[in-house]
Parts: structure tokens; sequence; C-alpha cells
């Protein structure tokens, strides 16, 4: 745990130079942690769906150190005070199927064909910039190239790079022919190549192991319902994995895919395109978390695939695959399965008037979700399903300080996510439209 949010170590030494005292000769009565107190905004408790109102969010450091009313939580001397009036505070928004270096099939990715791992590199940063930006403090990569995103976790962590908690899955695993190959997927045939890979990815650095057990809708042709692995390749991934303390999550439309990575023991599947009642039954059964990506197969999304010119080929496949897809997002709320909110596209992505990772959010609610529910599936339940809720996840006293503020109440309209106004990580302001 300490490796992966190491980025706070960093925060608090910057803390502790304090002010610059040494210039002046001066004895000053700053303290040497610095100190932020939110004030006079509601604080919205994810887990229990409570608000505070007119509450004071005492940062220390990289970390929350108190939250409650004001009438009894002081602002302590010497803080640096944010107002935060008519705004609800809930923790920085967490999105869990992210690829920095997305190409996808068209005009926009052909432009792309030639990219070095220099340029990749860039353009990454550049995204991870963008989504703190717009909120997303937390991201999970699930598949990029070259371990490009390893290298920017790295250079976030140390500060030198602006961006959200990273944890990755380095590059894809995926079986010789399988699903894709623009996300950095490397191919392997049977359990002791697999084996092989996940021991490779660990090394470099990923927290999780992401692989692909059955076609996706940018394989062209390739067979959404079919199941690529063998229970004894799927069986060498859970175990290799698990064993080194890293959870696997897969790339999977395909019900039957699924029945075996479940037996296998994986701990998430991502999309769930086909998934029946019967296969979220049984991840409901064995606590496997589920992140729908319900963004890519839904109609809000296509001035997005024409912008970057997906060709038509593609397009008619979203639109087959989205009444199926739907259908098991539903079910899947409806049978208790738990849910962490993913994209598949950038967590920033202009997506109907607001951002992908809003926009995900609010077809949980027009699925069955309450807000609270999908309020949850972008804090605390990634927080959890990352192994991190006692870090992440909440607005509390001990963990690090992720917040965003917005201007109405999301636990009565999800929608209220579309007027972020401050954004605040590991207790440093990373934007404060008021302040300007
Ligand atoms: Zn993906």
């Amino acid at each position: 745990m300490m490796r992966t949010i190491s980025g706070s170590v960093l925060y608090v030494a910057v803390g502790l130079l304090g002010p610059v005292t040494a210039l002046t000769g001066q004895e000053r009565t700053e303290p040497a942690i610095s100190v932020k107190a939110i004030v006079g905004g509601s604080v919205v408790d994810v887990e229990s769906g409570r608000v505070i109102h007119n509450a004071v969010v005492v940062i220390e450091g990289d970390r929350f150190s108190a939250v409650g009313p004001a009438s009894t939580t002081p602002v302590p001397d010497g803080a640096s005070v944010i107002r935060a009036d008519g705004m609800w505070l809930v923790p920085g928004l967490m999105n869990m199927h992210v690829h920095f270096g997305l190409v996808l099939p068209g005009q926009a990715g052909a432009e792309l064909a030639n990219e070095t791992e220099a340029e990749l590199a860039l353009r990454m940063a550049a995204a991870a910039r963008a989504s703190l930006w717009a909120g997303v403090t937390t991201v999970r990569l699930t598949g990029e190239r070259g371990h490009v995103d390893l290298a920017l976790k790295r250079a976030i962590d140390r500060g030198e790079v602006q961006g959200p908690r990273i944890f990755s899955a380095g590059e894809a695993i995926q079986v010789t022919g399988g699903h894709g190959s623009s996300v950095g997927e490397i191919a392997n045939d049977g359990p002791y190549e697999f084996r092989k890979a996940v021991r490779r990815e660990i090394r470099a650095g990923a927290s999780w192991i992401k692989i692909a057990i059955s076609g996706g809708i940018a394989t062209p042709g390739g067979d959404i319902s079919a199941a690529y692995m063998t229970p004894d390749e799927l069986s060498a991934v859970t175990e290799t994995a698990h064993r080194l303390g890293v959870k696997v999550t897969a790339h999977s439309g395909s019900p039957a895919a699924t029945r075996d990575a479940v037996a296998a023991g994986i701990d998430c599947i991502e999309h769930g395109y086909f998934l029946t009642p019967e296969v979220l039954r049984l991840m409901k059964e064995a606590g496997t978390w589920f992140v729908p990506t319900i963004l890519v197969s839904q109609p809000a999304t296509r001035p997005f695939f024409e912008r970057i010119g997906s060709p038509p080929w593609y397009l008619a496949r979203v639109e087959a695959v989205g009444k199926r897809h739907w259908d098991a997002l539903r079910t899947a709320i409806d049978e208790g399965v738990r849910i962490a909110l993913g994209t598949d596209q950038l967590p920033h992505e202009p997506n109907d008037g607001t951002i992908a990772t809003v926009r995900e959010a609010e077809y949980y609610v027009d699925a069955g979700m309450t807000p609270l529910q999908a309020l949850q599936s972008a804090t605390i339940a990634p927080a959890t399903m990352l192994g991190v809720g006692e870090e992440l996840g909440t607005i509390a006293p001990g963990k690090l300080a992720d917040l965003v503020a917005v201007e109405a109440d999301p636990t009565q309209d999800i929608s209220a996510l579309r007027t972020i106004r401050l954004v605040v990580k590991g207790g440093e302001v990373v934007r404060n439209d008021r302040a300007h």
C-alpha cells in the first residue's frame, strides 16, 4: 500500500519545509506542516449519505485531520482558509477503467500510428493533468504501452507531473490472436507463458494484472461472446498474481469466459457487454467487482466517436452491443453486484455537456442506482476494490485529502457533479474557480 500511494510522502516533505525562516533570521509561529481549512460547505459522507452543513474540513499536510460542523470543529490558528459556502464537498472522483494512451480505430487513431514512446509519454502526461483538473483524483489504468504508465505514475508521485494517483496494470496480457493491440497487449499461450507475463508486469511495477478473456467492440470481427482463455491459463494468472498480493481484472463481454474467470478467482470484470443474470449472480456470490464502462456503448457517446472519425463498422458495432450491455448493467445493479465506476474513455473526455466520468455516473442512476450509490461507485467503492479503503474514498480524519466541491447536492441529483469548482489532491489545491 505504501508503494502505491507514495505520492503522499512527497507532499509531507514539501509541507515540512514550511516558511523559509533561514533567509529572514526571524522566529515564526507558523506550523511546520501546511494547514488548510475548507469552511462553509456541506460535507457529504458517501458511506451513510448524511450531510454535515456549514462544515469545517481541516487538512494538515496531505491528510484530513478534522471534519465536522463549524459549531464543534475549530479552525486552527494560522490555517489558510478556503471558503466553500453554498458548495457540497465530496471525495475526489475515482475512475477505474482508463487508458491515458488510448488509441481507437479511426482517423484520430491513424494519426498516432507512428507515435514514439517519448511522444506517448507526453500525451499521457497531458491527459493525466487534464483528468486531475476535471476532478478525477485517482485512476486505475487498464492496459498501456511500453510501461509508460508506470513511469508516469512515478513522475506524478515525485511531483514532476501533475496528475491523479495512479494504480496501473501495466501492459495487458492476452492470448495469441486476442482482443486488440492498441493499448499495449502482449500475447501468450499456455499457463507457463501466462505465469511469466504476470511476474514480468509485477516486476515492472504493475499493481494490477489485466487480461483479455473475450473479444471487444474494437476488435474487428472479434467475437465478444468467445471465451479465449482456458481454465488452466486463467488459474495460472490468478494464482501467480494473488501470491504476490496483486489483483486481476479481465476485459470480458462473454458470459462463458466470465464464468470461467470467476471460477478461477478473478477479482474484477470490465465491460460485461453480454453478461447474463446467471453469471452476474455468480459474480455477486463470489464478491467479484464489475466495472461497467457503460458509456462506450450508449447514445451519449455517439458525437465522441464521430469526432475521432470512427469507421462505420465500429459505430454499427457500438449500436449492436448497446442494448445487451444496458440490460447487463441493470441486472447487475438489481442483483447487488459490487460496481466501481470506469469509462474506457479519458476521464475528462467531453460527453453530452459534461465529462466522461460524470456522464458514466448519470447512466448508473438511469439504470437503477440511487444518486448516493452512483456517488459511492466513484469514491468509496473503487477505494475498497483497490484495497485502500482506509486511505481514500471518504472525507474523514486520517485519510488522504482528496476532494472536489460542487454547486448542488449530489445525493439528490448525481448531475450535481457537472458543477465541479474546486479540486484538492493530497491537501494541495489543484483548482479553485472561486479564487479567480
Ligand atoms: Zn479498456
